[in-house]
């Protein structure tokens, strides 16, 4: 297939793609924990664009859920018959999106989208509205050119990735749906130069630690014991500790080490004069593949017991989240050969592979044994105010899409 025929064709899409997006964005897509309704009218709005596009063989994978009005979480699936290599090129992108945070923050509508200069702005555009946009003008233009490549392709569209991915991806690996032989790509991390392809991700513990000693008049410490200061203690030997146990160096990342980061603070309202009975704090540790979760927290619990030993104080540790990197993506893995080669031959470009401390919903298709690239170009913009995307890299993107959809045909 002539690839210059499928560039020209996106480039003339191109306006099509922004008003796709534009309107795409104008419905909120916010998962219940962050007190939003769901994605079931944008669902609704995705299809309707779908099947106007001619892409009309859509499943659908609702996920019952009464915390959202529709009763449902919306899961959809595009597919497109290939010559039957037998093997199935699959895209996954999710509609949810997070919350706008503080409107005063943002310079315009966070649902309604800017545009100005050729930059895209509102809440999604990025996260993940480009990928989600530029994989269905994919799939699209190649039907438009009626275009019959080798492999099949599939794009899904979940829900409940920012959330707990259960209504979403979990559901879909477990229903069987995404496996076996599929080449698989989740565009959804990136970096501007669009050459980075992510293999592997960080294990992710957040652990929240709680000290509790005894409330009494900050005059008379003599009456309680001051969990502030029994914290500060804490808190700064366990950073150390795990800084020097866990000090391996893996070049993979740009942050090459794994981290390990006092975050949130939680303490009781209190007076200036009250020395404080109960002070509670968090970790956020991203761990490097091979450093064991239970390690680290048996670490923080080693040290945990020598603090409430010295202060007398009540120590207690809960690890809140824990995700395990099992499995990275190798280099030499199909998709990575395919991604490469579109990669290359769209932009000129020549990407290398890499990892990253962030989590993307690949690591749940990792972990069942599944070869994964998470790849697009992007300025990281994800759940910042301002949220913004250059137009010219959704287009870009789009081709390099196309490209991957149809390269082994040639
Ligand atoms: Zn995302």
């Amino acid at each position: 297939m002539d690839t210059k025929e499928i560039f020209d064709r996106i480039e003339m899409l191109k306006d099509e793609m922004v008003g796709f997006l534009a309107e795409i964005v104008s419905v909120p897509a916010v998962g219940p924990l962050s007190g939003g309704d769901g994605e079931a009218e944008k669902a609704s709005v995705i299809e309707r664009y779908l099947r106007k596009f001619g892409l009309d063989e859509i499943n659908r994978y609702d996920v019952l859920d009464d915390t959202v009005s529709s009763g449902y979480r919306p899961n959809i699936k595009v597919s497109y018959k290939g010559k039957g290599s037998g093997h199935r090129i699959v895209i996954i992108t999710h509609m949810d999106v997070v919350p706008p945070g503080d409107i005063e923050e943002w310079d315009s509508e966070p649902f309604k989208v800017k545009v100005n200069d050729g930059r895209m702005i509102g809440r999604g555009v990025e996260d993940n509205g480009q990928a989600l946009t530029a994989s269905i003008f994919a799939l699209r233009t190649i039907k438009d050119l009626d275009i019959r490549p080798v492999h099949d392709i599939a794009i899904f569209l979940v829900s409940d990735e920012e959330e707990t991915n259960e209504k979403g991806m979990g559901h879909l690996v477990s229903e069987g749906l995404i496996g076996g032989d599929d080449i698989i790509l989740v565009p959804d991390h990136g970096e501007p130069t669009g050459k980075l392809i992510e293999l592997v991700e960080k294990s992710i513990l957040w652990v929240r630690v709680t000290v509790k000693g005894r409330q009494c008049h900050a005059s008379m410490p003599h009456l309680g014991n001051n969990a502030f200061r029994a914290s500060m203690v804490l808190g700064s030997r366990i950073d150390r500790a795990l800084h020097d146990r866990f000090d391996r160096k893996d070049e993979t990342f740009d942050h090459p080490f794994s981290s390990f980061e006092p975050t949130k603070r939680e303490t009781e309202a209190s007076g200036i004069n009250v020395l404080p009975g109960e002070d509670v704090f968090y970790f956020d540790c991203r761990l490097l593949p091979g450093v064991p979760i239970d390690d680290v927290i048996l670490e923080i619990r080693r040290i945990a017991d020598e603090v409430q030993k010295e202060a007398g104080v009540s120590i207690d540790i809960d690890p809140v989240l824990r995700e395990t990197t099992l499995q990275p993506t190798l280099p030499d893995a199909e998709i990575v050969r395919m991604l490469s080669n579109a990669i290359i031959h769209t932009t000129g470009k020549t990407p290398y592979t890499g990892g990253i401390g962030g989590g993307t919903c690949a690591a749940i298709l990792r972990n069942k044994g599944l070869e994964v690239a998470v790849w697009e170009t992007i300025h990281n913009q994800a759940h910042a105010p301002n949220e913004y995307i250059l137009i010219d890299n959704m287009v870009s993107d789009c081709k390099v899409l196309a490209s991957l959809f149809t390269l082994d045909d040639q």
